[in-house]
């Protein structure tokens, strides 16, 4: 190759070096260059990774791609010396560097890298001279600026690819903690719910559990038949009244009455209308006594009233049962009309009494009355 033309080929290397930013792409263009025009039969790329040199780029392409030079290899003391150099068949470090490959006869020629730190090393048959060394060398100063805005470059995208990864990664946890937000305010949303449906249903239990359980109170205290109060409770808010009467030194009476002849009534006009008779008898008992005055249904067609009074005024409560009662027929349906009277029994706490004495006395008085023919009352 004549000198003008060996220099306008070797600036056109040079010229054609940098138009891309791609390592391999330019290692490429380079080592073609190297190969088509100056003689070159091959040429790699070797670079430091980690104290050890690794071939990134190979041209024509190797078999054993990325093979690695560890640091104890013999090369090692040349690329130490950071100079280019050479070596020719038949020199000692030529069996490493050749490294088992095929070679036929020739030279390869390494060349220091700086930064980044490696070496260019390529193989020519047959003859390499001076020149050919300084010829490589140029072009290598121009290689390593384009190798280095390569990396640059590589390392920038690498860069923006992981802020870009990470920002995506960014939006994915802010999309999910949203959608997990709104989850969770659809099932809080769904709870208050829940529990509004759940307080209103308790509340209307216990407003059902409250009715049965004053209704069964009622039961438990109420005569079904008169709505009186039944023989037991009587018995009880009696005797409680009789003890709270008797510990504040005030008075207390007693009256026991008995329908008179009522099983007449039933065996004329049969039970039903007999049960009849009762309710009617228990509404007249409740319209003649006072709100505090206790009525209660002792027995079949027998009844009981405690009242906080003094005989007096007892006796006056007995009349007015006895006329209450009297004073007008019993009307049952329409067309039954019965006449009813009771006999009463009147008696009231004396000292040393007790609440059945007191009881039995009105109980024998009843009894006394109804031996005196019935519609009577006798005190005692
Ligand atoms: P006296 O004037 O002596 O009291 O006569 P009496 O017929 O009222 O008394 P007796 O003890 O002979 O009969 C009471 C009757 O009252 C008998 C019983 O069948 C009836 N009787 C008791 N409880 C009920 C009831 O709940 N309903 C009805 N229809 N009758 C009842
Ligand atoms: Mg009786
Ligand atoms: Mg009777």
């Amino acid at each position: 190759m004549e000198e003008g033309e060996n220099i306008s080929v070797l600036l056109g290397i040079a010229l054609d070096m940098g138009e891309t930013l791609d390592t391999r792409k330019e290692f490429i263009k380079f080592s073609s260059s190297l190969i088509q025009h100056l003689g070159y039969s091959y040429a790699a790329l070797w670079l430091l990774e980690k104290d050890r040199y690794k071939r990134k780029y190979a041209n024509p392409g190797q078999r054993a791609a990325g093979e690695i030079i560890a640091g104890d290899a013999g090369v090692i003391h040349l690329l130490r010396e950071k100079k280019s150099c050479w070596v020719n068949y038949g020199d000692a470090a030529f069996g490493e560097l050749a490294q088992g490959r095929d070679l036929a006869r020739g030279v390869f020629g390494i060349f220091f890298l700086a930064e980044p730190e490696g070496f260019f090393k390529v193989y020519k048959e047959g003859n390499f001279f001076e020149k050919d060394l300084e010829q490589v060398n140029t072009l290598m100063g121009r290689f390593l600026n384009v190798l280095r805005n390569c990396l640059h470059h590589e390392k920038a995208l690498g860069e923006i690819n992981l802020c870009k990864a990470m920002e995506q990664k960014l939006n994915d946890a802010k999309a999910e903690l949203e959608r997990l937000l709104l989850e969770n305010e659809i099932m809080l949303g769904e709870i208050d719910s829940l529990n509004e449906e759940l307080d209103e249903k308790v509340l209307e239990r216990t407003r059902e559990l409250e009715s049965t359980v004053a209704k069964l109170r009622e039961i438990a205290i109420k005569d079904c038949m008169t709505g009186l109060f039944n023989r037991r409770h009587a018995l009880k808010m009696g005797e409680e009244a009789f003890i709270d009467c008797g510990a504040k030194n005030e008075d207390f009476s007693a009256i026991m009455l008995d329908v008179d002849n009522f099983k007449k009534v039933n065996d004329t006009f049969g039970h039903v209308v007999g049960d009849k008779v009762l309710m009617i008898l228990g509404k007249r008992l409740l319209g003649s006594v006072k709100r505090d005055d206790i009525v209660g249904r002792y027995g079949g067609e027998e009844f009981i009233v405690f009242l906080k009074c003094p005989m007096e005024r007892a006796v006056e409560v007995a009349h007015r049962i006895k006329r209450s009662v009297s004073a007008n027929m019993f009307v049952i349906g329409t067309g039954i009309s019965i006449p009813i009277t009771v006999s009463l029994g009147v008696a009231a706490r004396k000292p040393g009494d007790t609440f059945d004495g007191l009881i039995t006395r009105a109980d024998n008085q009843m009894y006394r009355a109804k031996k005196s023919g019935g519609n009577e009352l006798a005190v005692g």
